[in-house]
């Protein structure tokens, strides 16, 4: 419980943090942005000039990714949130229309969603990004080819929303550190390492827990699955 006290904590304090640095770096970000543009404007024709502009803006995008996702994760934390009956097949189709997944050739199947007992009482959008910060790791440590499964069960009291992908898995030398804010193990680029803490934060709020098992087929000793368990009113936590 001690650990989990200093978590939140960590997880309170780097939220602000992250909300104040987003908000410092967000409009001059957007400044550098617009002159590139503009230089490159004005000098039509100068290749080099051309260049150089296009890539202060692929690293201002980059940058702008980092900041948007900082703000979230610090939002997470200071918003009031909404609670109201939330169905986890909705959820899915948000999440979904939100992440181009069919350009990369992965398949992502939804299985036994549509039930209509599957619904929890909690925030809609944040139970969005719940789903696609999960998806998201998915889909980067699947293969080409491969298939994400996406499913929920129910039991009395919970429902669970269940990511399975066939990637590489995750080292036991790094479970411990996935709700870390910050820890990535993806190219500068491409992972912020706040993915996982705001999911943490998120399923905290809803009163959940997320079980990671990887390798998700011990057979094949591959793949990650990843368990969020939701209750279905804030009144009947599950069982711990
Ligand atoms: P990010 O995605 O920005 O790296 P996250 O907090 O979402 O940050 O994830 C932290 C790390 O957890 C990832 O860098 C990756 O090493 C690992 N991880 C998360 N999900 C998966 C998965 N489905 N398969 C393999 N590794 C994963």
């Amino acid at each position: 419980l001690e650990n989990k006290l200093v978590h939140s904590e960590r997880l309170a304090s780097i939220g602000r943090l992250a909300a104040g640095v987003a908000h410092e770096i967000g409009n001059p970000i957007t400044g550098i942005a617009c002159l590139a543009q503009n230089l490159r404007e004005e000098r039509e024709g100068d290749t080099e000039v051309g260049e150089i502009s296009s890539q202060i803006v692929d690293q201002t995008k980059r940058v702008t990714r980092i900041v948007r996702s900082l703000m979230s994760f610090a939002h997470a934390g200071s918003h009031k949130q909404a609670s109201e009956e939330v169905c986890l097949a909705d959820i899915a189709r948000e999440a979904i229309a939100l992440l181009s997944l069919n350009r990369e050739s992965i398949e992502v199947q939804f299985l036994n969603l549509c039930a209509p007992t599957h619904c929890v009482v909690g925030d809609p959008q944040r139970l969005v990004q719940v789903l696609v910060n999960l998806l998201s790791n998915a889909r980067d440590a699947s293969p080409p080819g491969g298939t994400i499964r996406v499913r929920s069960e129910a039991t009395e009291h919970s429902v669970d929303l269940i990511v399975e992908d066939e990637g590489s898995g995750i080292p036991k030398a790094i479970v411990g550190r996935l709700f870390e804010p910050f820890f990535t193990t993806k190219d500068p680029g491409k992972g912020t390492g706040l993915g996982l803490a705001l999911v943490y934060s998120i399923v905290e709020e809803h009163y959940g827990r997320i079980t990671i098992d990887s390798p998700a087929d011990p057979e094949r000793q591959r793949g990650t699955r990843i368990r969020v368990t939701l209750p279905r009113h804030v009144d009947t936590p599950p069982a711990p």
